[in-house]
């Protein structure tokens, strides 16, 4: 039940809406190197990245 992988490394962020149509029609896409979504409405495929969050360091 524990989902423990590797600490650090970035997971795939959930995604609910597809940002170039809109469609909430997204599975999961797999490449070689790449997580991401693809869109079943407009079929691009995309990842996501988190670049930031709210936590300041310094
Ligand atoms: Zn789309």
């Amino acid at each position: 039940m524990s989902e423990d992988s590797s600490g650090g490394r970035q997971r795939q962020l959930p995604v609910f809406h597809c940002p170039y149509c809109g469609d909430e029609e997204l599975t999961p896409y797999e490449d070689d190197s790449t997580d991401g979504w693809r869109c079943g409405a407009c079929l691009r495929a995309f990842s996501v990245r988190l670049l930031a969050t709210g936590v300041q360091q310094g």
